[in-house]
C-alpha cells in the first residue's frame, strides 16, 4: 500500500505527519512464523511505518496512543508526559519501549527494568507501587506469559493500568513455539536469547490478561491490523 494511502494520522508521540518506511521481516522469519502475504505487509507497517519527526515506529506510536487515551485529554505525548498530570505517575518499563523511553527517561516518577537483570515472571519490586506498567514486544519472549502479566498485576495499585504491544496475527489464535524450529525476532543474523520467540499470539491475546488477573482489556489500533496496544486494567 502507498505510504499516503495509508490512514495513521499524526504521530502520536511528536505530532509529525511525514513518515518514512522500510519492511523489517526476513525471508526466514516469515516461514517460522507462516506468515502470509496480507499478514508480512502489515507487521511490516507496524515496525517498520516511522515518523521522521521522532523517529518512533507504528508500533511505539500505538503504545502512547493507548497511554493518552487513559491518561490524557488530547495533544501528544511528549506534551502529556510534561503535563502535571504525566510527571505525577509511577511507571515501571520493563525493557526499553522503543523510542518511547528516549521520553520516560527523565520522567521523576520512571524506573526501567531490563533482561536479563530482571526476570518478567520474577520482578523484584514491591506490591502495588506503580500507576502505569509499559512493555512493548516483550511478552513473546517470556516462557509463561500469563505469569509475567500476573507480576505486573502485581506491582500495579488497585487503579493501574498494564498498556503493552505484541506482534498480533489478527487471524489466527496465540499458539506456543514450544517443540517448534527456534524463531527469533531483532534482526536476522542477531540470535539473542532474548529475542528468541516462545509466543506467537492471535486474536486470543485478551484471554492472557484475564487470566493473570486483570479485570478488563482493551484494544487500541492504528491502521487496523497493522497495529495495536493492549490496555489491562486491574
Ligand atoms: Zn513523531
Amino acid at each position: 500500500m502507498p505510504l499516503n494511502n495509508l490512514k495513521v494520522g499524526a504521530c502520536t508521540i511528536c505530532g509529525g505527519k511525514e513518515f518514512s518506511f522500510q519492511p523489517v521481516l526476513w525471508p526466514s522469519l516469515i516461514q517460522e512464523w507462516e506468515l502470509g502475504e496480507h499478514e508480512v505487509d502489515y507487521i511490516n507497517r507496524q515496525q517498520g511505518h516511522s515518523c521522521r519527526g521522532c523517529g518512533s515506529s507504528m508500533r511505539v506510536r500505538v503504545l502512547a496512543l493507548a497511554i493518552l487515551s487513559i491518561f490524557a485529554e488530547g495533544g501528544t505525548f511528549a506534551d502529556f508526559i510534561h503535563s502535571s498530570t504525566g510527571q505525577q505517575l509511577k511507571i515501571l518499563e520493563i525493557n526499553k519501549a522503543g523510542n518511547l523511553h528516549e521520553f520516560l527517561k527523565e520522567h521523576p516518577g520512571h524506573m526501567l527494568v531490563e533482561y536479563p537483570e530482571y526476570d518478567m515472571m520474577s520482578l523484584k519490586l514491591p506490591d502495588h507501587h506503580f500507576d502505569l506498567v509499559i512493555h512493548s514486544d516483550t511478552l513473546e519472549h517470556v516462557s509463561d506469559p500469563v505469569r509475567a502479566l500476573g507480576e505486573c498485576r502485581r506491582v500495579l495499585k488497585e487503579t493501574g493500568r498494564c498498556i503493552f504491544t505484541v506482534p498480533i496475527i489478527v487471524g489466527r489464535l496465540s499458539r506456543s513455539r514450544a517443540g517448534m524450529t527456534a524463531s527469533y525476532h531483532g534482526a536476522e543474523r542477531d540470535k539473542r536469547p532474548d529475542f528468541l520467540v516462545h509466543t506467537e499470539f492471535g486474536s486470543d491475546l485478551w484471554t492472557y490478561a484475564l487470566e493473570a488477573g486483570f479485570s478488563k482489556v482493551s484494544i487500541y489500533p492504528i491502521n487496523y491490523p497493522s497495529a495495536h496496544a493492549v490496555v489491562a486494567s486491574c
